[in-house]
Parts: structure tokens; C-alpha cells; sequence
């Protein structure tokens, strides 16, 4: 569920605890996080390691490091949380030299925490398109990516190689705000629709970083506290509930498998994936 402005927020209120101070110790208690490396090989790795930034990938935080990057997807459930006392759901824990630890907590454990070498760059492009918020994304980039596509427009948008970072929540509220039907045929989005998703793209990230992310079930920031951006959707988790535009019902809907969020007055469909 953490998408690119919750693990921005997380990177954002960890940097300044984090860079440039040494990992004293680190304590890997699940294998699933690691696998298939050893929790006590990665975690041996870490011990010693002198973090210089903190960066993000998509939905990627990185922990760049003197010896390579670790790189931890929070997947479902993950949380990074700053403190002494052991959070309940932990997982691993890093102490740094001047006494502050961070927990990894996770119920569900479908997070991982992968060390890659330096130069590492090639195994997340790979995985990651164009940051969102980034020059590298442009409404033409975005055109080109969904031309000729049959799968709906909301699929293509949650591939992480076409813009990275997206998941089903914000990928909801930026097809709301740019009135584009979700099970539209992607190749079928025309010129003017894909701009206007291009910006709104940018529009609800923005804001979901403003708002320190979205708390709908388990997502905490680093402090154990709440991401607000829930409360400011137009769509998202508001079955029943008054388009804000145009006052119809907006509805719940099942596209490529997901749940979706739509207004079927204000988003139209014109042409069936
Ligand atoms: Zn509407």
C-alpha cells in the first residue's frame, strides 16, 4: 500500500537521523525480508556501513551506503519507525553509532530489504520507468508508453516501468481528476486526456507528499504518526459518496483486478479495454 509519497515521507523525515552516521549493528529477524541472501549475511554487511543519503526509486527507499545500497520495498505492511522500544510486527532493526535505532516493522511480511552493489543503478531502472516529479516524465513520454496498448489505462499506469511510484490509490485519484475512464484501452487515451493525466499524476503526488502520506490502514510515518492525504481524496475509498465535481454517486469498480474508484458521469468510457 505505501506508494511513492508515503516512502517519500518516510525518506524525508528519516534523512536528517540517518545520513552521514555509521550502522553499528544490525539485527535481521525474518529470512523473508532478505531472500534469498541470508538475514545474517546482509545484516553482517550492514554492521559497520556508513549511510550517506537517503534517496528513493519509485517505491523504493534507498539507503545509500559506503559499501552499495540497500534498497527496501515496504510492499503491504512495512514500516520504518524511529525509537528505542520494540514496536510490535518488528523485523529488523538498525542501531547507529549515536544511539538512534530504527525499526523495520511489517504484519504481513511481504517487504524486502535487498543490498545491491554500487552501480546497482541498471537493477532498479529495470524495475522503474520516469520519477513522476521528475524531468525524465513528460505527457509525450506518457503518450508514447500507452500507444498501441490494449490493457486499460489504470493497468498501464500501475506498471512501474511505464511511470514509477503509482499504486492503487493514487493511480484512482489522478484518473478522477483527469476524467479518464480507468478501463479505457490505454492505445485509446486520447492526446488531450493524456496530458491532463500527466499533470494530475504529478498533482496527486504532490499533494499526497504534502499531506505526509496516506494512513488507511497500516502506513505510519517514521515518528509512529499519521499521514493526512486520506482525508483529502476525491475518489479513492469514497463509494456512495458525492463526486466533488459533479455530484453523482461515485462507484466501485473491478479493473485489471483491482478495486477502483470512479465517477461514471465525469469519466466516461469511450472505448473498452
Ligand atoms: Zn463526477
Amino acid at each position: 500500500v505505501p506508494e511513492l509519497p508515503e516512502v517519500e515521507t518516510v525518506r524525508r523525515r528519516l534523512a536528517p537521523r540517518l545520513e552521514s552516521r555509521r550502522i553499528d549493528e544490525a539485527d535481521i529477524g525474518d529470512a523473508r525480508l532478505t531472500a534469498p541472501e541470508a538475514p545474517s549475511d546482509v545484516a553482517g554487511r550492514l554492521a559497520g556501513a556508513r549511510i550517506e543519503r537517503l534517496g528513493r526509486r519509485g517505491k523504493y527507499l534507498l539507503v545509500e551506503l559506503d559499501r552499495g545500497i540497500l534498497a527496501v520495498h515496504l510492499r503491504m505492511t512495512g514500516n520504518l519507525l524511529l525509537g528505542g522500544t520494540e514496536p510490535p510486527f518488528a523485523r529488523a532493526e538498525l542501531r547507529l553509532e549515536d544511539g538512534t535505532v530504527v525499526h523495520y516493522t511489517d504484519v504481513r511480511r511481504f517487504g524486502t530489504w535487498r543490498l545491491l552493489d554500487h552501480g546497482a543503478t541498471a537493477w532498479l531502472d529495470a524495475r522503474n520507468g520516469p520519477e513522476p516529479l521528475g524531468d525524465g516524465f513528460t505527457a509525450a513520454g506518457l503518450g508514447r508508453a500507452l500507444r498501441g496498448r490494449r490493457a486499460p489505462v489504470k493497468a498501464a499506469i500501475l506498471d512501474q516501468r511505464v511511470v514509477a511510484g503509482l499504486g492503487n490509490i493514487y493511480a484512482d485519484e489522478a484518473l478522477w481528476r483527469a476524467r479518464v475512464h480507468p478501463a479505457t484501452a490505454s492505445g485509446a487515451v486520447s492526446g488531450p486526456r493524456v496530458a491532463a493525466l500527466h499533470g494530475a499524476i504529478r498533482e496527486v503526488l504532490q499533494q499526497g507528499i504534502e499531506a505526509q502520506g496516506a494512513s488507511i490502514r497500516d502506513f505510519r510515518t517514521p515518528d509512529g504518526g499519521y499521514g493526512s492525504a486520506q482525508e483529502r481524496f476525491d475518489a479513492y475509498g469514497r463509494t456512495g459518496e458525492p463526486c466533488p465535481r459533479c455530484g453523482a454517486a461515485l462507484r466501485r469498480i473491478v479493473v485489471g483486478g483491482r478495486g477502483t474508484h470512479l465517477c461514471a458521469r465525469c469519466q466516461r468510457l469511450r472505448a473498452v479495454a
